[in-house]
């Protein structure tokens, strides 16, 4: 049962009213299944809701103790989720296998770590919370398989999920489960779903008419054999648990049902879009990753600003006025930051260092920021602020570093170095956020053409194209 009192605490946090609506009657009214792992994204989608308030209200909501955020580290071929993580210094491991699909991945924030949401047990007890009490379907369902992939519900899920599944069992400590095939040809796989334990069967050549008998054996290391090749025909699988926990086990054949399932993907909350996150940034301050951590971005891009003449300014009106105007300044660019979906990462002197899941969204505020301050110059022509905006996307570290959540890397050297040699007025951007097909649409909306030239970089050997939007008429 929904606590009332609890979410009306987010409405005073500014908490958008209609997400806030949707999330209470979710609460009290939804199936235990869908209480488990929401994907804000999915959410914001099935309420008809905008998507950003939407993200910020599960952060606050989490914040508040209503909902468990979990970063998942989620396999990107199968959709599977091989670690899901409480929080964002809990994902440790470099390298992270999928038994399934025989192969390693390093985690990295864009594509294989997605953020769910599952109702905290203080708000509502759920069956998922207790996954030590769920059959292999169900712990299937809410647990292994990941927010990545548009999964049917309820009924229809068992319906598909018989269609692949030869068949499945909860094996106690130390027990054997025998079961008696027919297998025609192709690839089957032996499964334990908690330890990602996986045998991979193939079944090839000429059949042979008397039962083989075969067994597979789940230790906390894996399962022993995890490659076999039979040939077609009757078989007896004897799966060994010589664990010290219950196994969830199935038999599944990798036929076209279950290619189907894994292949219905879907927009989900990426690991880089909460890094990103103004809220996120405000609300979870302390201790986000560990010093030594570095998480991988293949994508973020980085906007710099600075103002033209400071140092002239602070002559001109003294200390004082200045660092007011400034600090004021700060408040503008923050807005806009955050309205496109961005945060800032720190401010540098007068300086101001911003990041964004997407190039569109760097270029949407470098647009807003001339067209605000515009407006927060307006009457003052003799101290006006003028901006010089620069960026640049690539691959980047977010690491822990002076107490906050930063990025580290060339991408980031490369965005300061093309504010750099920006033009008072001027927005300059690299190849990888000009070239960009929304950026060019945006830009083309916006009426401004972005021009071309080459440019030597501080620091960096080669020269490299940059693109002006000139500073605004
Ligand atoms: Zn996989």
């Amino acid at each position: 049962v929904a606590q009332p009192d609890q979410f009306d605490a987010l409405e005073d946090l500014g908490v958008a009213a209609d997400v806030l609506a949707a999330m209470r009657r979710f609460v009290a009214d939804a199936d235990d299944a869908d209480l488990i792992n929401i994907d804000p994204l999915e959410f914001a989608d099935h309420h008809g809701l905008r998507e950003a308030p939407t993200i910020d209200a599960f952060l606050h909501a989490t914040r508040h103790g209503l909902f468990d955020m979990a970063w998942n580290v989620v396999c990107p071929d199968c959709g599977g989720i091989l670690s899901e993580a409480v929080t964002l210094r809990q994902i440790r491991k470099p390298e992270l296998g999928c038994s399934l699909c025989d192969r390693t991945y390093e985690p990295d924030l864009d594509a294989s770590i997605a953020v769910t949401f599952t109702v905290h047990p203080r708000v509502r007890a759920i069956r998922g919370h207790r996954p030590e009490e769920q059959g292999v379907m169900e712990y299937m369902r809410q647990h292994y398989l990941g927010p990545t992939l548009a999964l049917p519900r309820g009924a229809e899920f068992e319906h598909e999920y018989a269609k692949f599944t030869r068949w499945h069992g909860v094996l106690p400590p130390g027990g054997v489960a025998t079961i008696d095939l027919e297998i025609p040809g192709g690839w089957t796989i032996v499964q334990e779903l908690q330890l990602h334990a996986a045998a991979i069967v193939e079944l090839t050549g000429a059949r042979a008419d008397e039962r083989r008998e075969t067994t597979f054996a789940i230790s906390h290391a894996g399962m022993t054999p995890s490659r076999r090749t039979l040939p077609p025909g009757p078989h007896r699988f004897r799966i060994e648990n010589r664990t010290d926990h219950r196994a969830l086990c199935q038999i599944t054949d990798a036929n076209d049902a279950l290619h189907e399932m894994m292949g219905r993907r879907k927009s989900y909350l990426t690991g880089k879009q909460v890094v990103t996150n103004q809220t996120f940034r405000n609300l979870f301050r302390s201790d986000v990753l560990d010093l030594d951590q570095g998480l991988k971005l293949r994508n973020l891009t980085v906007l710099f600003t600075d103002l033209r003449g400071s140092t002239e300014l602070y002559d001109r009106i003294g200390d004082l006025a200045a660092y007011d105007l400034v600090r004021r300044h700060f408040g503008v660019l923050g807005e806009v930051v955050r309205e496109n979906d961005g945060s800032v990462v720190k401010t540098i002197g007068d300086a101001v260092m911003a990041s964004f899941p997407t190039p569109v969204g760097g270029m949407g505020a470098a647009l807003a920021m001339r067209s605000s301050m515009a407006a927060f110059n307006r009457g003052r022509s003799d101290d006006a602020l003028v901006l010089k905006i620069g960026m640049h996307a690539g691959p980047c570290l977010a690491v822990w570093s002076n107490e906050r959540l930063d990025f580290f890397g060339q991408t980031v050297n490369v965005a300061s170095r093309v504010q750099s040699i920006a033009r008072p007025g001027a927005i300059v951007a690299t190849a990888g956020v000009a070239l960009d097909e929304h950026v060019r649409s945006l830009l083309a909306a916006a009426g401004a053409t972005p021009i071309p030239h080459q440019a030597t970089l501080r620091g960096i050997r080669d020269e490299v194209t940059v693109f002006e939007v000139p500073p605004a008429e």
